[in-house]
């Protein structure tokens, strides 16, 4: 549907109907009053702009997006209510049924040079809520404790409407560009099939081509009450899925046999359960590495630091990746078996039985290498291991010299305190492994500080974002991006 499609469904028959499902404050009913705290606190008086983006955050948990299936078009359709109350003309970019994205642009010229501007990207979907495990209602939005919780509080709808204030601040405060600042609501992050990223970029490229980004992807690491670090993601893993399959004999548990297909692939995945693939270096963690270990003890730094070397290389590798699975997972291509299915009966033998191996390689290496090495360690004839369909692909990291990439460390370490900004290589992966495919150098920084404990909850029961963090999170994206769309570089 398109952004005039909108404004006809809004205006016409079905304008009840959508008003009984779209939040309050796309009705340009003012939102709900912020958390509750001790008169003059942060928390009671936020900014204007960020109690205004509460209040979409808000809204935006409350519309369900989980995907599968997402149905995001809704949200899109929220999102496209807020800006156009701005006076901004947002654009539906529809991908299939009930899926949309949503894009608006504030322009520097008659003449838009994709090559400069700036994309500010977050996702609508969300994953799905196990209810029963979850202290409160998943999609209420609900303000406790200093917290609002909520399916997609920090991923992503936090960083959605921290770029729509962002987005919307720029609008408001009338600023000269120098660039033009394309706001983007992608679908479909979660699981990366029929209507995400991808399909956006095939359909609709020329919507919103820009030559950088800022996404989710990297985290303003909080411990002990103090910003550590702040990690801008600058690459990303790449998931490739592998099929164990094991075959042997069908038949009556009665009579056991020694081609037991489950006894097969238990064996196959315990050895690979206690695999560790060999340390590969590429640049981003190398830099990571040496940021890293003037902020952890003494004891720790020294191994951090002889990860490289000749001699104590191996030792000081099993150390810290012992120490932290992160650390772990951003030195070697990880695989974590991660569904068993086998048997149809009790008291059948079945013929299969299959595992899922969900594989992290680092940018640059093989999934055929691989499995190779697994072959080797498995060696075992009635096992096979077969690459799945739908592998990522490996994206050129982004510069780490760009103009772009420097201004949100220093801007990130200033208004943190002088906290580190380090170049960061996520295990997970983001929207922005496509569009560093078109030659976009995109950058992650979820803004928010945030501790291990809250970062956890994401795609964990009980997700919340601390609503001062969410407050100094907007705050800092605001003047990262204000700063890159007004200089002149
Ligand atoms: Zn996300």
């Amino acid at each position: 549907m398109n952004w005039n499609g909108v404004v006809q469904v809004i205006a016409g028959a079905g304008a009840l109907l959508l008003a009984a499902s779209i939040p309050a404050s796309a009705q340009g009913i003012p939102p709900a009053a912020p958390a509750r705290a001790a008169s003059g606190s942060p928390l009671n008086d936020p900014p204007p702009i960020a109690r205004e983006a509460r209040g979409w955050l808000a809204d935006l948990i409350k519309i369900n997006t989980s995907n599968p299936p997402g149905n995001e078009q809704l949200a899109a359709m929220y999102v496209a209510g807020v800006l156009q109350k701005e006076g901004i003309k947002p654009e539906m970019l529809d991908l299939a049924p009930g899926r949309s994205a949503v894009v608006a642009r504030l322009r520097s010229s008659v003449v838009p040079d994709p090559s400069k501007s700036l994309l500010l990207v977050a996702h609508l979907d969300v994953v799905p809520v196990d209810k029963g495990r979850w202290t409160v209602d998943p999609f209420g939005a609900v303000i406790k404790d200093g917290y609002m919780y909520g399916r997609g509080a920090i991923d992503d709808k936090g960083m959605l409407a921290a770029n729509l204030a962002v987005f919307i601040g720029l609008k408001r405060t009338n600023a000269h560009l120098n660039r033009d600042v394309i706001f983007l609501a992608t679908a479909d992050e979660e699981q990366s099939a029929d209507a995400s990223i991808r399909m956006l970029i095939a359909k609709y490229w020329d919507k919103f081509a820009a030559g950088f980004a800022i996404n989710e992807g990297g985290n303003v690491f909080l411990k002990n009450g103090k910003v550590q670090y702040i990690g801008v993601q600058a690459s990303e893993k790449v998931a490739v899925n592998v099929a164990v399959i094991a075959r042997g004999t069908s038949g009556h548990a009665s009579q056991p046999t020694k081609d037991n297909p489950v006894v097969h692939l238990a064996g196959a995945i315990t050895k690979i359960g206690t695999y560790s693939a060999p340390v590969h270096f590429t640049a981003i963690v190398r830099r990571y590495f040496e940021g890293i270990a003037p902020l952890e003890d003494d004891e720790i730094a020294k191994w951090i630091r002889s990860v490289d070397t000749p001699d104590r290389g191996e030792h000081a590798q099993r150390v810290v990746s012992d120490a932290s699975p992160l650390w772990n997972a951003m030195l070697r291509d990880t695989i974590a078996p991660t569904v068993l299915s086998a048997g149809v009966a009790n008291n059948v033998i079945p013929a299969e039985a299959r595992a899922n191996l969900n594989v992290r390689l680092l940018p640059g290496d093989s999934i055929g290498t691989v499995v190779n090495d697994l072959n080797k360690l498995v060696n075992d004839p009635a096992v096979r291991l077969e690459v799945q369909p739908n592998a990522g692909l490996a994206a050129p990291p982004s510069s780490l010299e760009s103009d772009f990439y420097n201004l949100i460390c220093r801007v990130a370490s200033k208004e943190f305190d002088g906290a580190p900004a380090l170049p960061f290589q996520s295990t997970w992966l983001t929207d922005s492994a496509q569009l560093r495919l078109h030659n976009v150098q995109a950058y992650g920084l979820v803004p928010f500080p945030l501790t291990q404990e809250d970062l956890r909850r994401m795609h964990g029961d009980d997700e919340r974002i601390p609503l001062v963090a969410f407050d100094k999170g907007v705050g800092v994206l605001t003047k990262i991006v204000t700063e890159f769309a007004v200089t002149r570089y």
